[in-house]
């Protein structure tokens, strides 16, 4: 069975911690909890009536790009971990109360041993909640010591749990980015997609954000929030969102933010699920495949960030991590955060399949927002 509490000795599983509107694949045992499962059934849909049939290498040939290859590497993301204090329906880790893996300490030094020989200017660290790794404040301190931007992925409702309520002030002091998922600014567009109760608790965290200065235009406190549709459709335009949440934040919350980031779903996990439980998985890829934006390519996450899992495995970015996709391997060695070779990973070939048109579709979309501002 599962444990009842954490390394923080909290009660994850109960409904004051976070909603639950679903239980995680991985709980029930279902073929989708498997990534090779959820590859093939990507892989299966007829998409023969598309652009090149549906064959994302196909689409960067035809644009120069095959095989697609790094920039030099700016991101290092850490996914310290599965636990999660929420279940919501659209995640693409899987992640809930009855995820266990957790990035160890050693690990969690081989990273930072890796970062030191890299050049990238910013660590993004994710999770589930990220905050409920036992090592997440030695990371994060470990971190700025180094002169690194941080950026916590945060899914507000965590900010409320008991041990957690200083960390707003917490992360201030340190100059942490706070990246809020928040899928709207309307409660019942949220709390469709993430449980009763969501939006109440994820404003209050705002709040909290905001008296420690967080959201004002100081670039020390910078709160960025991150939103996903509500549905089987693409994210809408980033600049013209950011005005209207804003002017609806404020003025009937009293909150402020810095800027919004818009994501389209990836076809992957529990959103997977939903759109083959909804009926709209076959719709929602001709329209990622259809959608699909040359001008997005240079700008893709797997081209300038490397993605590190709560075990020290290496991915082309968060996506591929899911799906257990794991970077191109030299012939006679394997790279991993024990053995890092970035001389290796920065001539290594990007791995894409069929998920990848959730990148290029629109405007694009990636940890950072839309590509094409
Ligand atoms: S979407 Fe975020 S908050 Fe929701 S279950 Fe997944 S990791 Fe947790
Ligand atoms: S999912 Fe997106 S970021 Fe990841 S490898 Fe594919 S195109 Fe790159």
């Amino acid at each position: 069975m599962f444990e009842a509490t954490t390394p923080l000795e909290l009660d994850l599983h109960s409904p004051e911690s976070g909603a639950k509107p679903t239980t995680s694949l991985h709980r029930r045992r279902v073929p989708l909890a498997s990534p090779h499962y959820q590859r093939e059934t990507l892989a299966a849909l007829d998409l023969s009536h598309t652009p090149h049939q549906g064959n994302f290498a196909a689409q960067l040939a035809q644009q120069g790009w095959q095989p697609l290859k790094p920039a030099e590497l700016e991101i290092f993301q850490i996914n310290i971990g599965k636990l999660c204090n929420m279940t919501c329906r659209h995640c693409h880790v899987d992640a809930g109360p009855d995820r266990r893996e957790n990035m160890d300490l050693e690990t969690v030094n081989a990273c930072l041993r890796a970062i030191d020989q890299t050049t990238a200017h910013t660590v993004d660290i994710t999770g589930g909640a990220p905050e409920l790794n036992p090592h997440f404040r030695y990371l994060v301190d470990q971190c700025v010591a180094r002169g690194k931007h941080v950026i916590d992925r945060c899914n507000l409702t965590v900010l409320l749990l008991p041990p957690l309520q200083d960390l707003p002030q917490w992360l201030a002091d340190r100059n942490v980015e706070v990246v809020c998922s928040l899928p709207h600014y309307r409660k019942l567009n949220t709390d469709t997609q993430r449980g009763d109760g969501t939006f109440e608790k994820s404003i209050e965290a705002l709040r909290r954000l905001n008296a420690v200065g967080y959201g004002q235009g100081n670039p020390n406190r910078k709160l960025t929030l991150m939103s996903n549709p509500v549905g089987a459709f693409l994210a809408s335009g980033q600049t013209k969102m950011e005005q209207e949440w804003k002017t609806g934040l404020m003025k009937n919350y009293g909150i402020r933010f810095d800027r919004l980031i818009t994501l389209n779903n990836m076809p992957i996990s529990r959103y997977l699920e939903w759109l083959e439980q909804s009926e709209n998985l076959q719709r929602y890829m001709e329209v990622l495949v259809n959608a699909f934006n040359p001008a997005t390519i240079a700008g893709l996450m797997c081209r300038n960030t490397l993605s590190v899992s709560w075990d020290g495995r290496l991915f082309d970015c968060d996506f591929n991590q899911m799906l257990d996709l794991e970077v191109q391997q030299p012939a006679n060695e394997t790279v991993s955060i024990q053995q890092f070779n970035l001389d290796w990973l920065q001539q290594r070939h990007i791995k894409v399949d069929r998920h990848c048109f959730g990148c290029t579709a629109g405007a694009g979309s990636s940890c950072g927002g839309a590509i094409e501002k």
